[in-house]
C-alpha cells in the first residue's frame, strides 16, 4: 500500500523517549498477563507477572517527576498518552487484583472513558434498542441464514458441486478485495495498493467474528460462515449473499492499512507490534476507525450498489448489518455487565449482604432494564464471558464513539476524507483526548498539500 500521506513523527526530548520505550515493556508485561489470563488455554496466572507490571508503572511514575515543563507539543501529547496508558493498567490491576475494588462503571470509565457503562445499559432500553432496524435486518438474514449451506462443506470441498462454489467463493472474496482497494484510491487515502500487500484467507469461522486481521503474518481471514451460499427458494443455482461481504473485507483492510500508515511513522510505543499490543488499551482506536472506514464504503453502497457489483437486496442487507453491528452486541454486553455488577465485593462485613440476591441476577436486571420478560426465564443464549472478552467487545464501541466524534468534528469543518483517514489511522493512541489533540496536528501539517 502507499498512501496519499506518510509523515513521520519523533519525539524530540530524550526523557519523553525513554518514557515511551518503558510504556512498550510495560504493555508487553500487560500483554503477558492477559495471555496466562486469557488467551491460553487454561488460566495460569503468574503473580511475577503483575509484579513486573507494577515495577513498571513505578518506574514510568519516577520518570515523570523528571520531565519539566516546556515539551514541544508532540511530546506533550505522548506523555498524556502513556499516562492514560498507566491509567487503563493500573484500573485493570485494581479491578483484578483488589478485592474491594469492584466498581465497574468507574473501571471502564478509567479504562476507556466517559459513558460506556451507560451507553450499554441505556441502550438496551425499551425506548432506546433499535427493535425495528434488528427485525429489518433478521428479516432480511432470514432466508439466506436458513437455507445456507455449512460453510465447512464448501471450505473441504472433495466432489461438485462444491468444489466449483469453493472456487467462486474464493474468487468472490478476491474480487471484494480489488473493489475495497479501488474505493481507497478513489477517495485518495491510498495512492495505490498492490496484490502483495497482504493475503486473504478463507476460514470456517466460529460464528461470532466476521473476520481477522493476522498483522504478523500479513494476511486477512474471512470467515465463509459469514458469507451465506444458498439455492432461493424456487431457483436452481446457489447465490452467495454477498451484501455484508464488501464491508467485512473493507473493515480488516483498514486494520491493514492502520498498521502500515503507523509502522515506521511513530515511535514505537504508538505503534504496539504483536508483544505489546493490549486489547483494552489498543483496540478502541483500532476498531474505530474500521468501522468508521465502513461507514464510508457503506453509505456509497447504499447509493450506489451497481458500482460495488451488488442488487439493491444485498445493498439492503449490508446496510442494515452496519447499522445493527454496535446493537447486536449491546444485550449480550449489558448482561456482561450485570454479571460483573453481581458479584460486586462492596465491603460489606454481613454475609448475609453479601449473599446474591434475586434482583442482582443478570437475566433478571436484563429483563426489566430491556422490557423483554425472556431473558428473565433464562438468558437463552447469552454467555458468560469471562472479564476480558467483554472488554474487548467494549472497545467496539469505545471505539466508535471516539472516532465517530473526531470524524465528525473533520467532516463539520469540510475536511476530506483522504485527509481524515490518514489523520485517524495514524498511531494506536490510548488516550481519545491525545489522539484528538494530535488529529488537529496532522492536519496543521498537511493543510495545503
Ligand atoms: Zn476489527
Amino acid at each position: 500500500m502507499k498512501f496519499k500521506y506518510e509523515l513521520p513523527w519523533e519525539i524530540k526530548r530524550k526523557e519523553v523517549r525513554d518514557a515511551d520505550e518503558e510504556r512498550i515493556l510495560l504493555n508487553k508485561a500487560v500483554s503477558l498477563l492477559l495471555n496466562e489470563t486469557y488467551y491460553g488455554p487454561r488460566p495460569c496466572i503468574s503473580t511475577e507477572t503483575i509484579r513486573k507490571i507494577k515495577e513498571h508503572l513505578g518506574s514510568l511514575e519516577e520518570r515523570f517527576f523528571k520531565i519539566t515543563n516546556g515539551l514541544d507539543p508532540f511530546d506533550s501529547l505522548i506523555v498524556q498518552d502513556i499516562k492514560a496508558n498507566m491509567k487503563a493498567v493500573k484500573s485493570y490491576l485494581d479491578y483484578t487484583t483488589d478485592f474491594k475494588n469492584k466498581n465497574v462503571s468507574l473501571f471502564l470509565y478509567r479504562v476507556f472513558g466517559q459513558g460506556i457503562y451507560r451507553s450499554v445499559i441505556s441502550g438496551v432500553k425499551l425506548e432506546n434498542y433499535p427493535h425495528e432496524l434488528i427485525h429489518e435486518y433478521k428479516k432480511a438474514m432470514f432466508e439466506p441464514n436458513s437455507r445456507q449451506i455449512d460453510s465447512e462443506a464448501i471450505l473441504r470441498a472433495q466432489q461438485e458441486p462444491f468444489i466449483t462454489l469453493k472456487r467462486q467463493l474464493v474468487k468472490e472474496i478476491n474480487n471484494r478485495k480489488e473493489i475495497v482497494n479501488q474505493f481507497l484510491v478513489n477517495i485518495e487515502f491510498l495512492k495505490s495498493a498492490s496484490k502483495k500487500d497482504y493475503f486473504l484467507e478463507l476460514s470456517s469461522g466460529d460464528g461470532t467474528a466476521c473476520g481477522f486481521w493476522d498483522g504478523m503474518n500479513y494476511y486477512i481471514d474471512i470467515s465463509a460462515d459469514q458469507v451465506p451460499c444458498f439455492k432461493p427458494k424456487g431457483q436452481d443455482t446457489y447465490v452467495f449473499s454477498k451484501g455484508d461481504l464488501t464491508q467485512t473485507v473493507c473493515h480488516e483492510i483498514m486494520h491493514a492499512a492502520k498498521d502500515q500508515i503507523s509502522r515506521n511513522m511513530v515511535p514505537n510505543g504508538l505503534f504496539p507490534d504483536g508483544e505489546d499490543y493490549v486489547a483494552f488499551i489498543h483496540s478502541p482506536g483500532y476498531e474505530g476507525v474500521s468501522l468508521y472506514a465502513e461507514k464510508l464504503i457503506g453509505t456509497q453502497i447504499s447509493k450506489n450498489p451497481e458500482k460495488f457489483g451488488l442488487t439493491e437486496k444485498e445493498a439492503k442487507i449490508a446496510e442494515l448489518s452496519r447499522l445493527t453491528y454496535i446493537p447486536r452486541k449491546l444485550q449480550q454486553l449489558a448482561y456482561s455487565l450485570y454479571d460483573l455488577e453481581r458479584w460486586a465485593y462492596d465491603g460489606k462485613e454481613n454475609e448475609k449482604d453479601r449473599l446474591p440476591r434475586y434482583e442482582d441476577f443478570p437475566g433478571y436486571r436484563l429483563a426489566k432494564a430491556s422490557g423483554i420478560e425472556r431473558f428473565r426465564k433464562d438468558p437463552n443464549n447469552l454467555d458468560e464471558v469471562g472479564l476480558e472478552e467483554t472488554l474487548l467487545q467494549l472497545s467496539y464501541l469505545a471505539g466508535q464513539k471516539r472516532i465517530f466524534s473526531i470524524a465528525k468534528d473533520l467532516e463539520k469543518m469540510k475536511i476530506p476524507q483522504d485527509k481524515i483517514l490518514s489523520a485517524i489511522s495514524t498511531g494506536f493512541w490510548c488516550s481519545g483526548k491525545a489522539q484528538r489533540r494530535f488529529v488537529d496536528l496532522y492536519l496543521e501539517r498537511v493543510k495545503g498539500k
